[in-house]
């Protein structure tokens, strides 16, 4: 979709009248974007770094009602969370999958109660009835991990896993095929005002690496969908800052390390907060932390502290004692910044994870919410956009966000789970993807589920400007593999050079700029940066 020479063509098409221009290419510009092409509106998306390198590829990736919501007795979130979820199970399939949860408790029949009403309610408001209880010899059949003295019995429950930026990437991709424009490394500087003071478009700046200057471009409505970074663009509308930045940190083990049937819930023993170990892309995932983030976002990509680390560690080795979990253990680590509306709770984990669509001088902004809720947030949107398109926008219509997947096979080329695995995240590019792969790329790499195959692809029409989208975003081997997938970079080299265009130079100067990148925000003891 995107060969070589993309981002020039599309710099010439900018300089037009559009419908609307969404700000900010994560899962929430990506929503708008993709139902407001559906809508007939002339649409450009622009975003300042890559596709989803804000907070939309450092969630928990989990597709969920949020089980802890009901905790703090946010029931219309879990509710509209819960359905959201059965609708991309069906319609999203291969790329969101089922994932249950098993949930241990230990001590009395007071939790035992607590969390088996829980259940009950998660499956009521969904309305699904899927739960089951697991006598303690049961669960630890299942995950013997978990074993201990004091293990009672868990419950389990079903909700959903994805990858957060494929999912991006995916459902940017079928907007862009569908007639929607929409450009990375693209960072809107200002807000243009008509004679009436009501925002008519945006002054943006092409980061990538043509550089080509600074552009003002027009359009009936702008929509701030930029999360963590809505206060920066609001403040050229003079508006006060609403938003608290969360951040929550993740880290990655080995599957050999945890090799988890399900995902199990931890309740962390310093604060009895509720955390996840996750499977995931061939790994395990544990997190998350909830802080309030100080540090300025222009100082560059939020990291996981030592601190962070530690807490991390001991929820990990509580629920499973035997792994003794250590620093050494991690392949990867990250973190990303939660955008929720303060309401200057003193517990962070007691903000509301409410999303809010509003307008300033004709900017709409969409924020806070979760991946989950991303269709709710944009048919939100616009409708807010309404009275200045030049036609209502048809909500009351059920779109499709993601095309069914094509009926063509795998034809012998890769096995059946690696086709499906293939199918949700590349869908009618699946058969493009095997044709294209050179000897031996329709072949795993290491125990990943990803394809080498997908390498090439993603270098030859995937967008990438860095090799940190290549590695970070597109195909993940940089958060999956040990040190940064280090030990691959030369097969790496060896297919992205040529299909990227790149001289002996730039893929010297790439690899810096990653692994800068790399020892910053994605190591297993994250050196940040000094304040
Ligand atoms: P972002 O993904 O941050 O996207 C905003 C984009 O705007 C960025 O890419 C940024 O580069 C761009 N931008 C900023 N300024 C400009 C500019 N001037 N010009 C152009 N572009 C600009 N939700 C779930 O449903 N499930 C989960 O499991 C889950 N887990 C989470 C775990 C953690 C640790 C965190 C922090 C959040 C989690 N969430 C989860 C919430 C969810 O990830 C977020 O609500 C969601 O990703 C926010 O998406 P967004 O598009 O609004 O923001």
């Amino acid at each position: 979709m995107w060969h070589k020479g993309w981002r020039q063509e599309v710099w010439k098409e900018l300089n037009c009248q559009w419908d609307i221009i969404v700000i900010g290419g994560g899962i929430t510009g990506a929503g708008v974007f993709r139902r407001a092409v559906a809508e007939g509106y002339k649409t450009l998306l622009v975003e300042a770094t890559d596709f989803a390198f804000g907070t939309s590829s450092r969630s928990s990736k989990l597709v969920h009602g949020g089980f802890r919501y009901l905790r703090n007795k946010q029931f219309d979130v879990t509710r509209e969370s819960v359905r959201e979820r059965e609708w991309m199970l069906k319609e999203a399939k291969n790329l969101v999958t089922p994932l249950g949860f098993i949930m241990p408790y230990k001590d009395n029949r007071k939790t035992k109660n607590m969390f088996g009403v829980g259940v009950i309610m998660y499956d009521l408001l969904a309305p699904k009835w899927k739960h089951s209880h697991l006598s303690q010899k049961k669960v630890v059949k299942m995950c013997p991990q978990i074993e201990s003295p004091d293990l009672k019995g868990a419950f389990l429950y079903y909700d959903a896993e994805m990858d957060d930026a494929r999912l991006v990437q995916h459902i940017i991709r079928e907007a862009v095929a569908a007639g929607g424009t929409a450009l990375n490394y693209c960072k809107v500087e200002k807000l243009l005002r008509g004679q009436d003071g009501i925002v008519c478009g945006v002054v943006v700046n092409d980061l990538g690496a043509s550089a080509q200057g600074e552009l003002e471009v027009k359009a009936s409505v702008v929509i701030n969908a930029t999360g963590p970074w809505s206060d920066d663009i609001r403040k050229e509308v003079n508006a006060p800052a609403r938003l608290r930045r969360l951040r929550g940190s993740h880290l990655i083990f080995p599957h050999e390390r945890m090799p988890l049937p399900h995902a199990v819930t931890l309740l962390n023993p310093r604060d009895n907060r509720a955390m996840f170990a996750i499977p995931w892309e061939g790994t395990t995932m544990i997190g998350t932390t909830d802080l309030d983030h100080q540090l300025p976002l222009a100082k560059g990509e939020p990291f996981a502290t030592q601190a962070e680390i530690d807490y991390i560690l001991d929820a990990g080795n509580a629920v499973f004692p035997s792994a003794h979990l250590k620093q050494d253990d991690v392949i990867s680590s990250f973190s990303g910044l939660r955008p929720v509306i303060n309401t200057g709770a003193s517990d962070p984990g007691k903000e509301s994870r409410a999303h809010l669509v509003w307008e300033e001088e004709g900017l709409i902004t969409v924020t806070g919410g979760k991946l989950t809720t991303f269709r709710i947030m944009a048919e939100e949107a616009l409708q807010k956009a309404a009275s200045r398109l030049p036609h209502p926008p048809n909500l009351g219509e059920r779109k499709r966000y993601f095309n069914p997947l094509p009926s063509f096979q795998a034809g012998g080329r890769v096995l059946a789970s690696e086709f499906n695995y293939l199918l949700g995240r590349y869908g009618s590019e699946t058969d493009d993807l095997l044709n294209a792969a050179g000897d031996d790329e329709n072949q795993p790499i290491g125990n990943l589920p990803n394809l080498w195959s997908e390498i090439r692809w993603a270098a030859r029409s995937g967008g990438v400007e860095h090799l940190d989208d290549l590695l970070l975003r597109r195909v993940r081997i940089g958060m999956l593999l040990p040190d940064g997938a280090s030990s691959e970079m030369d097969r790496v080299r060896s297919i992205a050079q040529p299909e990227l265009g790149w001289s002996d130079a730039q893929w010297k100067q790439e690899v810096k700029r990653y692994r800068e990148i790399y020892e910053k925000s994605y190591s297993p003891a994250p050196k940040g940066f000094a304040e």
